[in-house]
């Protein structure tokens, strides 16, 4: 496996199995990987030639009171952990190597980007798009992998491949939980041993969101349950809970498929998470593990 931390190198790297029309994976990460992302791994190596795994914590995609410094980062780790899983190629670049001096062009993520995780986070899909967009035109990969664990996420760069001509399918693999639900995250290393336990509060209030749906009820009932189960959890403070239609993010139809989002802080640490529930096959809202 080699490990390339420059874009021309990068580029040369890629150029014989284009050249031998090889298909080429890409899995796009901001590295500590977990099992999460090794889930994407996997189902790049099962299906192309090569696969490239990126590592590269994004400044564009954090707000200025965000963890961008604190981000955990451990390379030598992940490096051991892709070869492991057959991976061919690491991108690890520099922020210079991504973002040279002088750089302004900045991929809108339009109305997509701006609610939900876009409101808390203002800017935050501008520089997802930007640098997932970076990565499209110097991999040029057949597919790309993301995770459902980041749903608005796959929404936004879905919208993106088609609006600006990408040659790539992207595919989206479930989410990876702990046992107890916890959906696994780069960030739940932040989490003391108490917060670890109230942070069971996302998924508990995503599954009492499941049920109201699966009872009959509507996306409003469904978001008042959820908040009251993060309200009853000491040290954990809602952002946001809501029953939205999955692929428009407005309100969902009745009788319709209905995803559920949540965002949440346990203590300084904030957590994502969602569930897609189709209330004529409540099948689709069991836990992926
Ligand atoms: P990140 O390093 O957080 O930017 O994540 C890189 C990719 O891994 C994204 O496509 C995420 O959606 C995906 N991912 C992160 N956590 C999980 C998880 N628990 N299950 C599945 N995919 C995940």
């Amino acid at each position: 496996m080699k490990v390339v931390r420059a874009a021309a190198e990068l580029r040369s790297v890629l150029e014989a199995p284009k050249r031998a029309a090889r298909s080429v994976g890409l899995v796009p990460t901001m590295g500590a990987l977990h099992e999460g992302h090794l889930s994407l791994v996997r189902e790049a190596r099962r299906s192309n030639d090569t696969v490239v795994v990126s590592i590269f914590v994004n400044p564009l995609q954090f707000g200025p009171s965000e963890d961008f410094r604190s981000y955990p980062r451990d390379e030598a780790a992940d490096v051991v952990a892709a070869d492991a899983e057959g991976v061919d190629l690491v991108f690890a670049p520099s922020v210079d190597e991504m973002y040279p001096p002088g750089r302004s062009t900045i991929v809108g993520s339009g109305p997509l980007g701006t609610v939900l995780e876009g409101a808390s986070r203002p800017g935050h899909f501008d520089g997802v798009c930007t640098v997932v967009a970076k990565l499209f035109n110097l991999v040029e990969p057949d597919v790309a992998y993301f995770g459902q664990k980041d749903v608005q996420q796959v929404a936004v760069i879905k919208r993106m491949v088609t609006d600006l001509s990408y040659r790539v399918r992207v595919v989206v693999c479930p989410t990876v939980r702990e046992k107890d639900g916890l959906a696994l995250s780069s960030r739940n290393s932040y989490l003391s041993s108490e917060e670890r336990q109230r942070a069971r509060a996302l998924f508990r209030a995503l599954d009492a969101g499941r049920r109201s749906i699966a009872t009959g009820e509507n996306g409003r009932v469904a978001e008042v349950a959820m908040a009251d189960v993060v309200a009853a959890e000491k040290g954990v403070e809602l952002d946001y809970a809501r029953a939205v239609e999955p692929e428009s993010f407005d309100e969902p139809h009745p009788d319709g498929p209905v995803l559920l989002v949540i965002a949440a802080s346990v203590g300084q640490t904030r957590l994502i998470d969602n569930l897609h529930v189709d209330p004529r096959d409540d099948r689709s809202a069991r836990v992926v593990s």
